[in-house]
Formats: structure tokens, sequence, C-alpha cells
């Protein structure tokens, strides 16, 4: 943290606050220049949070140099989290692909896109059981009995499944149904059901709001970590911008942003970020050059028939395809998938 003073500042104002820094256990390196006086924090600079040195008489501005995130942090922890999902790693040298309808509909559509995403190689089965909708007069999802559904097509396929939860009421059959929980962009500040789903140790794939800065993102996840749950991976699922042409704007500059901030698995969602199918792959190949340890795609058998966002799903057909190119660039950046 700097701390710079007024040129008007006393030698009694760079005290008070030197003072108080000693107290707290942190060491002050001052500079005194011509006009002014700066002072460099030395510690850990947690010890401020509820320290407000800004209102110290003298003090012109502070500015910290640690970031409000510790847990989730490069600097709490060095080395990469991998998150086991049964024998499956996130955010180990493989790249996971996590794929499947927007929507659970019916069982055998489940099950049997499930399949196909299998044998392309996908290893976690993903499906919306309760939809967030922007009408409410669109399909809401089958609630309980999707998540019966996906994990009818576990135990065909064997694949793992991601669903999202949007009311804490739901926790514990997410717990017993899921395998990874999924906070949507909608409600990454949903500080409540961030909290509950931290008080568990069930993977979480929080994703990114659609207005939210890298900084809350992080903060957000903080939120769930703080809580205890140790097992979150950030999604970065497109951010609204000025440009309307597709859904959304993928930023990809926040893939390797995060992985430098931060020591979680990250994802990149390039079905949402774009809304068109046609743009899908492209960019699930530039998340992997970029340094994503996964991908979550929309992979649907009859995406004009599709009960919610066929208009970004890609057919099993173009999943395989896809996946055949992504191998190429994984390999090409030393990752395996
Ligand atoms: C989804 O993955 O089904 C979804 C609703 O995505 P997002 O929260 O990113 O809009
Ligand atoms: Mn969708």
């Amino acid at each position: 943290m700097i701390i710079v003073f007024k040129p008007q500042a006393t030698e009694e104002d760079i005290d008070h606050v030197t003072d108080r820094l000693r107290e707290l256990g942190l060491k002050s390196q001052i500079s005194q220049g011509e006009e002014r006086t700066i002072i460099g924090v030395i510690g850990d600079e947690r010890l401020l949070d509820n320290q407000p040195l800004s209102v110290f008489p003298g003090v012109e501005s502070v500015t910290p140099i640690m970031a409000p995130w510790k847990l989730v942090s490069r600097e709490f922890q060095k080395q990469n989290t991998v998150i086991d999902i049964g024998n499956i790693q996130i955010g180990g040298n493989r790249i996971v692909v996590m794929a499947g309808p927007c929507a659970v509909e019916k069982l055998e559509i489940t099950v049997g896109i499930a399949k196909e995403v299998k044998a392309a190689g996908g290893c976690i089965l993903r499906g919306g059981a309760y939809k967030p909708r922007t009408s409410p007069y669109s399909f809401q999802g089958l609630g309980r009995e999707g998540l019966d559904f996906l994990a009818e097509a576990k135990k065909q396929t064997g694949l793992p499944v991601v669903s999202e939860i949007l009311d804490p009421r739901d926790t514990d059959i997410f717990l017993e149904k899921a395998d990874i929980i999924q906070i949507g962009a909608r409600n990454m500040q949903n500080f409540e059901l961030l909290k509950e789903v931290g008080a568990y140790d069930k993977p979480v794939l929080l994703k990114r709001g659609m207005s939210a800065t890298v900084k809350e993102f992080l903060l957000s996840a903080e939120y769930i970590m703080s809580r205890g749950n140790r097992n979150v991976m950030l999604c970065e699922r497109g951010i609204r911008t000025f440009e309307t042409h597709y859904r959304n704007t993928l930023d990809l500059s926040a893939v390797p942003a995060l992985k430098e901030m931060s020591h979680l698995p990250v994802i990149v969602d390039p079905s949402h970020a774009t809304g068109k199918w046609n743009l899908v792959a492209p960019l699930a190949k530039a998340a992997i050059a970029a340094g994503a340890d996964g991908l979550l795609i929309e992979v649907h058998s009859n995406p004009e028939c599709a009960l919610c966002d066929g208009e970004e799903s890609i057919k099993p057909k173009r999943f395989k395809e896809l996946m055949i190119d992504l191998k190429k660039i994984a390999e090409a950046v030393g990752r395996d998938l």
C-alpha cells in the first residue's frame, strides 16, 4: 500500500499514521520528497481491511497494492487448484470439455446427447434443470425431474453432470444429483446463494456476471471460498458491450488475467458468449490457445426444436469435429484433451 500525504501535511500527521501502522504490526518506509511525503507500507496489508487510512489528517490518497481478495489469489496459493470430479481433474494439464443441452428436455433426448458427447471425447455433461429465463413465459426447466434425467444420463454414460442452481432451498437435491453446481451469470452476485454453496465441498462452477468486472468476479469466488469450499472454478461467458451483433462479447483477455491473478481453474463458455452456433468453434479454439482449463459448450441433437438456446447450440456431429480440432490446439499449447 502506498500512502501519499498532502503538501501541507505536518510531521504530526505523518507520525499519527506511522504510529497506527506500527500498532497494527506493519512497517513504514518513508520517502520524503520536496513537496510531499509518501509512505510505503510493508507487511500483510490485509491487516488494514478495517482501517480506513484515507480519513487520517494530512492523507491525500491510499493505493492498495495487494488485491482485496485473499483465498482466490495467486499470492495465497502459488500452485493451480486442481478439482477432482471422480477420475476427472479440472485445472490439471488436461483440458476438460463439458457439453450438453442448454435445458434438459425429454429423457431420451438427454441420454442421446450425453452418449454423443461422450463418444466425441467430452467428459462432463451439462444441462439446465432450473432455467433463469429473461421472460417469465419462456420454458423454465423441468426442475427436479430434469435433475433425475441428468442422473439417468450419468448412469448410462458415466459422465458426471453440471447443472445450475437458482434457489438455496434446492441445495440438498443438487448435492445429491449434481457433480458440479453451476452459479449462473445472473446470480454471480447473489451473495446468499454464494454463501450457501460455499458451505459444502461440492465443486462449483461460477459464471461471470454479464456486467461484472474481473475484480467483482473474483470477489464472488472469494465469497464461496471464504465459507470453506475450495472447489471453485471460474467461467468466462461473455460480457455486455456496445456490440449487438452477437449475444455477448467474449472477454478472452480475462482468461490469462484470471490465471495470473488466481489459482482457480478457468473455463470458457463460447456458446453464451456469442449466442450463435457458427461462432462457437472459433472461440472455443481461441479459448484453449489463451490458456483456458476447460470449455462449456451447448450441444443439441435438434437445435431447431430446442426449448432453450437452440440458436447457439451445435449438433453432435459438429461437436465431434470440433473436438478433433481442439485436440490439436491443446497439443500446440502443451496440454492434453
Ligand atoms: C447456462 O449455462 O445455462 C446459462 C444460463 O448461462 P449464463 O448464466 O452464462 O447465461
Ligand atoms: Mn443456454
